[in-house]
């Protein structure tokens, strides 16, 4: 006898399921997508315990014929898709017909449904996949799936859940992406019973982003309009020869932010196409691209951008999760979407905000290089204007503070290209070969440093007795702060200012799960907060020495801090990073004249600090020019 068998439906289910149902949040979407698919106009999600006690979607669907509700349940079984030629033009978010059998494999499930057509529904149970009842029941059309106790019989998935918090997080961000993508529909999450995000049709994207992020964000992002181009296709590399060439039409709309909006990570890119939420390297490749010069390497934009294309130029069945495609021709698509977003960037150009350009870093935007050529003749406003005009205004860019580049030959250390990370730059100009990074072998030299003035209005001359130095100001005030941040905070005293008027910051579903999360943290840093209304967050105070103008930014940053550490770091790792950005926004900016007494004060301030090598970012803080090098240039040794 053979050794080879075939896998009964149920080892095959959960196999499956393996690849569809990762966590609770695809669930939700698997089940959000079908209720797409149905047309429903109306998603109410209920959501305990991060999705592992329940999970339900009620929608007012088409719903499903009462011999059709057993038959979702097998698998392969899709009302989406007839024959395999249908598979090259898929216009449904569905159609592989493994999402309800799988989910019911490993949960306890019960579906309730019924068509407008018939009069009455039908009630499904499933538990571990196996089929429960199958009963007739009055319903009101539409459908309602219920999913309780995910992965009861699969210890081995729930181990690998994460807390609740973080569920929760995924899926409130899967349920606000969908809500964006559909501004005429009514979604609603609630989680644990608190409402995470409520949002009633409105007429446009722009209300809708209006509804989930609030108005702050609005004032930052550039509408792209609807932009629809013809794209004349390259042949494919089998065609014949002779074969037509052809055009298809792309169509791009959404959001993106002007360069003045740097985020950490890509949690801010929302990609869509044709409707479906995707994850996709060319695409934030051509985002990335589209930003070259005009942000650091390592930030990325908020971007809500929806692409849609003849479904032949997409394929959508690459992965089990449906969350990838393969375009057909993507180096088309790659270019319109780089060229788009550029170009309205370019026409919105802020004068204040964009960098000068920057040699090309090595790696990004390689095979466009062309393009990047392009860019390198753009005229941009000098990085000194920049920071002058940011200076002004008290909103220094964080890139300037980064990137300490100037076109200019009177900046004398003007440093090399910057290393990769965050553009520090790790090599010094022609004038001061070997001036030194601080080490800690010098610190003691600290103590006794006599200061001679300011270069630049930005960094401190100072006579040592072992040479000349130069120290960055900001970054000097930022390691005094930071550690001071820290010691109040550890010994409970933190000190904090009252705002004028309470200012009053809308959070997104996800802001404001991570808002629950620190709170207290927050609040023994110094801030006062209180939870507002839905989803609006009210600050009272923030820790003395913040500049009012910069408590939003810093609560945004926090909370992105918190996003993206929470999951991974310490408690301890997260107090740290949030300590930074406080430091960070409160430290004297560069491009600002300082008066003798403060240049004392800093100078001693920062001899007295645990580690003046580096801010709390990592960037050196002092340079050090030793006499025995000079002794050495003048050729007297
Ligand atoms: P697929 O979406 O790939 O077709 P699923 O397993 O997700 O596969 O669903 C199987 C079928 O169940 C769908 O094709 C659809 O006919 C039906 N169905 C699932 N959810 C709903 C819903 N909310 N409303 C109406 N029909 C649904
Ligand atoms: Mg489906």
């Amino acid at each position: 006898m053979g050794r080879i068998r075939i896998l009964s439906d149920t080892v095959a289910n959960k196999i499956a399921a393996g690849e569809v149902v990762e966590r609770p949040a695809s669930v939700v979407k698997e089940l959000l997508e079908n209720s797409l698919d149905a047309g429903a106009n109306e998603f109410r999600i209920e959501v305990e315990a991060g999705g592992r006690r329940l999970i339900r979607l009620a929608d007012d669907g088409s719903g499903m014929l009462r011999d059709d509700a057993l038959l979702a349940f097998e698998r392969h079984a899709t009302s989406k898709l007839a024959d395999v030629k249908d598979l090259l033009s898929i216009a449904t978010l569905g159609f592989r017909g493994e999402a309800l059998p799988s989910i019911a494999s490993v949960s306890r499930l019960l579906l309730e449904t019924r068509s407008p057509e018939e009069q009455s529904g039908a009630a499904v149970e499933f538990a571990g996949g196996k089929l429960l009842r199958c009963d007739e029941a009055a319903l009101a059309a539409g459908t309602t799936i219920t999913i309780r106790d995910l992965f009861f019989n699969v210890p081995a998935r729930k181990k690998f859940l994460r807390s609740e918090q973080t569920e929760i997080a995924h899926i409130a961000s899967l349920v606000t992406h969908y809500s964006l993508a559909h501004h005429g529909k009514t979604f609603l999450l609630r989680h644990n019973n608190a409402e995470l995000l409520s949002v009633t049709p409105v007429a446009t994207l722009r209300e809708r982003v209006f509804q989930v992020f609030g108005s702050q964000i609005l004032d930052d992002l550039v509408d792209l309009g609807d932009r629809s181009r013809d794209l004349n296709m390259p042949p494919d590399e089998q065609a014949p020869p002779d074969e037509p060439r052809f055009t298809r039409r792309f169509r791009l709309r959404g959001f993106v932010s002007g360069p003045q909006v740097q985020k950490l990570n890509r949690n801010s890119i929302y990609l869509f196409v044709n409707g479906r939420l995707i994850r996709d390297r060319l695409l934030l490749h051509a985002i990335s691209a589209a930003y070259h010069n005009l942000m650091p390497p390592a930030c990325y934009p908020f971007a809500l951008l929806f692409l849609d294309c003849d479904a032949e130029e997409v394929d959508v069945n690459v992965h089990p999760s449906k969350t990838e495609v393969r375009f057909r021709h993507g180096s088309v698509v790659h270019d319109f979407v780089r060229d788009t977003i550029r170009d309205i960037l370019m026409a919105q150009r802020p004068a204040s905000n964009i960098p000068a350009p920057t040699p090309p870093q090595p790696g990004a935007g390689l095979p466009y290089s062309e393009f990047s050529q392009r860019i390198e003749s753009m005229n941009f406003p000098s990085v000194s204007a920049a920071a002058a005009t940011a200076a002004d205004t008290g909103t220094l860019p964080e890139f300037v503070l980064r990137r300490p580049i100037s076109p200019e030959p009177r900046f004398e250390f003007e440093p090399a290209p910057p290393t990769q990370k965050l553009g520090i730059p790790d090599t010094h100009g022609p004038l001061f070969p070997d001036a030194k990074p601080l080490s800690a072998e010098s610190l003691d030299a600290l103590t006794d440093l006599r200061p001679l003035g300011q270069i630049h209005d930005s960094f401190i001359i100072a006579a040592g007795r072992d040479g000349l130095w130069i120290i960055d100001q900001h970054v000097a005030h930022e390691r005094i702060l930071f550690e001071q941040v820290l010691a109040q905070r550890a010994s409970g005293q933190t000190e904090s200012q009252r705002l004028l008027i309470p200012l009053v910051i809308n959070l997104s579903a996800a802001q404001q799960i991570e808002y629950a999360r620190i709170a207290e943290e927050l609040n023994s840093l110094g801030f006062e907060t209180e939870p507002f209304g839905n989803r609006t967050v009210a600050v009272k105070s923030a820790p003395a020495g913040v500049p009012p103008a910069e408590v939003e930014k810093i609560l945004f940053e926090i909370l992105e801090i918190a996003e993206r550490e929470l999951r991974r770091a310490s408690l301890d790792d997260v107090r740290r990073a949030m300590a930074a950005s406080i430091a960070c926004r409160a430290a004297i900016k560069i491009n600002m004249r300082l008066e003798p007494a403060k240049i004392d004060w800093l100078l001693r301030a920062l001899a007295a600090t645990s580690c003046p090598m580096s801010c709390p970012h990592g960037r050196p803080i002092a340079l050090r020019y030793a006499t025995r090098d000079i002794l050495k240039s003048f050729h007297r040794i």
